[in-house]
């Protein structure tokens, strides 16, 4: 078969706006784009014709079954698959999908983390249609995206806010805009994820316990060699990586997932994936698809793919850079500086939106990408710190400055001062600096989050984020309503959110020691350093009042999420735990023993030989590796013992403090001996892969 060129590959198995068009009827076509692109309800026999169309397009590409497909709170998706066929009377069987399976489900998914609201109101929940989020073919199952609700309304899953949240903006910006004039369908929120991940040789993985329980090396010493010489990053792609990438890419683009860019990232064996931005909920739900699919191909190649944010010890971790904006239907992009004086004082005041919102919520920011992985991450050499900053570069700096003390703005020659509305001046847009160690940053025309984590789903910080930027939206367009005189009393607005949330701006090192000395110390922005610190302020009472106020969550929902995310972190930690006690009990103290057995052996058998010998090396390393043995089953004992103590905490708050506080440490400090009985013991007994096979094992 011809090989397919990449524009007939890309979309293939996505039922997207080109196969609605074509195949549906144009009334049909007309009353779907209507529920896509302005929320409309959509009625039964609409539904009915564009199940049956979808399920021909699908059973024509191979498919045999439909699965209605979402995301709980787990992280992952889920998916239940049920065969198109019916019996006929003749004692064959059709493909039949009707209008009401596509439009709602009733998977028995009672397992899934509910935090409780099921417990106290349905046992069940249904799934229901996203058509803002196309439907595609993967495994021949005809996937639809869903949303994941309890029967009393209760969202289950991480979509439903996400919506909601993009809904929230969308009010509150068309709101500001009427004020400039602008009467636009909606306005939507863009996002393009960065996506790094590490590639280990499989037969190496499936060896580690630790990698394959918990996604992450519980120990490992440091190879002689890791990321310092800088080789790697954008270095020239191995081989079998190469190949891994095409499949990769062919796979993403049959899914209408637009991958774009792909290099090596800083450390051995990691890599990054770059898709162009998409709507935020396409675009998560293209980044959890991305992300599932990459380990499938990975392993089709005999390959595994990290996601985990810090898989090895020493050498960097991954993370995921959200790349965010807002736009209205007409392609405007709401953060791109204007032509024009007028349009720069819309930009001014949408940037100042986001600049209230970071400082305001920085505690809700923190805790979106907050996870016992992303923990090891932020805060190290190589992630933006736990504290949220913002990020504008010198010349937005110097511009907000000029305008917060009215005074002429004087920057690089390149900017043109025009002082046409109310001194909002005109500058460049492409002299924004880059400082990759900001956790939240302009780059030109977009804000890029990078504090996610490489296994989060974006929806979570997109939900704050929206629902943050909202908040400020409201303020602006209650203030600007009532404006006597729209362009003084915007001006005035401008400088006083300049002035009330200078702190939060930020364009010096991240990485340094000082700045968390100044961002505490002087001015008092929180440094929320774990999962456990940062996600109680979930339900601080500011922070309910706007996402209740603004309708993303219910107060219900928000006890559940606050608990089901601690739990989380709980869990997985625990699950570490005991990762660590059954590889040391099993594995490490037998192997170093065995080590032990063949020094003493030789050592008596050399001295029975010649009294002459010395037996210096077998006796220090023996002397020590038995001490090691004695010190490691010490640690493995405290720790056994606070993990069992975690038995004992009756609620989840104090669950994640002894986590926090009495296993993590311990944990360390186990690993830590036995990394240095690794240095000492022959390579002969040491039961697991090396760092450095794992990282230095694909060409
Ligand atoms: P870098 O590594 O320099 O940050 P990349 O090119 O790797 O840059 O990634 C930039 C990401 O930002 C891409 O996914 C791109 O599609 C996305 N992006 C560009 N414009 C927008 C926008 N208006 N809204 C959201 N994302 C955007
Ligand atoms: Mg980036």
């Amino acid at each position: 078969m011809k090989k397919q060129s990449v524009p007939e590959l890309f979309g293939s198995m996505v039922f997207d706006d080109r196969e609605m068009r074509a195949r549906l009827s144009a009334d049909v076509y007309r009353s779907l784009r209507k529920t896509i692109d302005e929320n409309a309800d959509l009625e039964e026999s609409i539904a009915d014709a564009v199940a049956e169309e979808m399920r021909d397009w699908a059973v024509e590409r191979g498919a045999t079954h439909f699965t209605h497909w979402f995301q709980p709170l787990t992280g992952v998706t889920a998916e239940k698959h049920d065969s198109f066929i019916t019996p006929s009377p003749d004692g064959g069987v059709i493909m039949e999908f009707s209008g009401k399976e596509l439009i709602k489900g009733e998977p028995d998914a009672s397992s899934f983390p509910s935090g409780g609201l099921r417990a106290t109101f349905e046992a069940r929940g249904y799934t229901a249609w996203d058509p803002t989020s196309y439907a595609f073919i993967k495994d021949h199952t005809l996937c639809i995206p869903t949303a994941f609700c309890s029967y009393a309304g209760d969202a289950l899953d991480k979509k439903t806010p996400l919506l909601r949240s993009m809904e929230a903006l969308n009010r509150q910006a068309k709101r500001v805009l009427k004020l400039f004039g602008k009467e636009v369908k909606y306005v939507r929120t863009s996002v393009g994820p960065e996506q790094e991940y590490f590639l280990i040789d499989r037969k190496m993985f499936e060896k580690r316990p630790d990698l394959v329980y918990t996604g992450r090396t519980l120990f490992g010493a440091m190879p002689p060699k890791g990321q310092e010489l800088d080789d790697h990053y954008f270095g020239a792609i191995k081989p079998r990586v190469i190949a891994f990438m095409e499949e990769l890419n062919e796979e993403l683009w049959k899914l209408g997932i637009l991958a774009k860019t792909e290099h090596n990232e800083v450390a051995p064996a990691q890599h990054e994936l770059a898709p162009i931005y998409a709507t935020t909920n396409a675009a998560t739900d293209s980044n959890q698809l991305t992300m599932e699919i990459m380990q499938k191909v990975a392993s089709k190649h005999g390959l595994a793919c990290l996601l985990h944010e810090k898989p090895f010890a020493g050498v960097n971790g991954s993370g995921k850079h959200n790349n965010w904006s807002m736009a209205t239907d007409e392609g405007a992009n709401l953060l791109s500086p204007g032509e024009t004086p007028h349009e720069n004082a819309q930009f001014l005041l949408f940037l100042c939106a986001v600049i209230q919102a970071v400082d305001d919520y920085q505690d809700l920011l923190r805790l979106s990408v907050a996870t016992a992985g992303n923990d090891h991450r932020l805060g190290a050499n190589e992630a933006p710190p736990a504290i949220i900053s913002v990020f504008l570069g010198d010349e937005l700096t110097g511009i907000l400055d000029a305008i917060k003390n009215d005074k002429p703005y004087e920057g690089t020659e390149k900017v043109t001062m025009k002082l046409g509305v109310h001194s909002l001046p005109r500058f460049s847009r492409d002299t924004t600096d880059r400082n990759r160690t900001s956790p939240f940053a302009f780059t030109g025309n977009k804000f890029e989050f990078r504090s996610l984590g490489s296994s989060n789903s974006i929806a979570c910080c997109n939900i704050m984020l929206n629902a943050a930027v909202a908040e400020s939206l409201r303020q602006y367009a209650d203030r600007l309503e009532k404006a006597k005189n729209f362009e003084d009393e915007l001006h005035d607005l401008i400088r006083e959110t300049i002035s009330q949330h200078e702190r939060i701006l930020f364009n010096g090192n991240g990485y340094g020691e000082e700045w968390v000395k100044e961002a505490t110390e002087v001015r008092g922005l929180s440094n929320l350093k774990t999962t456990a610190d940062a996600m109680p302020h979930l339900l601080d009472p500011k922070n309910m009042e706007i996402l209740m106020s603004h309708k993303i969550f219910s107060e219900s929902e928000l006890h559940s999420r606050c608990e089901i995310m601690l739990e989380n972190y709980c869990k997985s930690v625990n699950i570490e735990g005991h990762t660590m006690v059954d590889m040391v009990r099993k594995n490490y103290l037998p192997a170093i023993e065995e080590n032990l057995y063949s020094l003493a052996k030789t050592t008596s058998l050399m001295k029975s030989v010649s009294e002459h010998v010395k037996c210096n090396y077998e006796i220090t390393t023996m002397e020590r590796l038995s001490e090691l043995t004695d010190v490691i089953l010490e640690k493995t004992e405290a720790l056994e013992e606070a993990l069992e103590a975690l038995k004992e905490c009756t609620d989840i708050i104090g669950t994640s403090e002894a986590v926090r506080d009495h296993v993590l440490p311990k944990m360390e400090d186990l690993r830590k001996y036995v990394d240095e009985a690794e240095m000492l013991s022959s390579e002969k007994y040491w039961p697991f892969p090396s760092y450095g096979k794992l990282l230095f094992s694909v060409y």
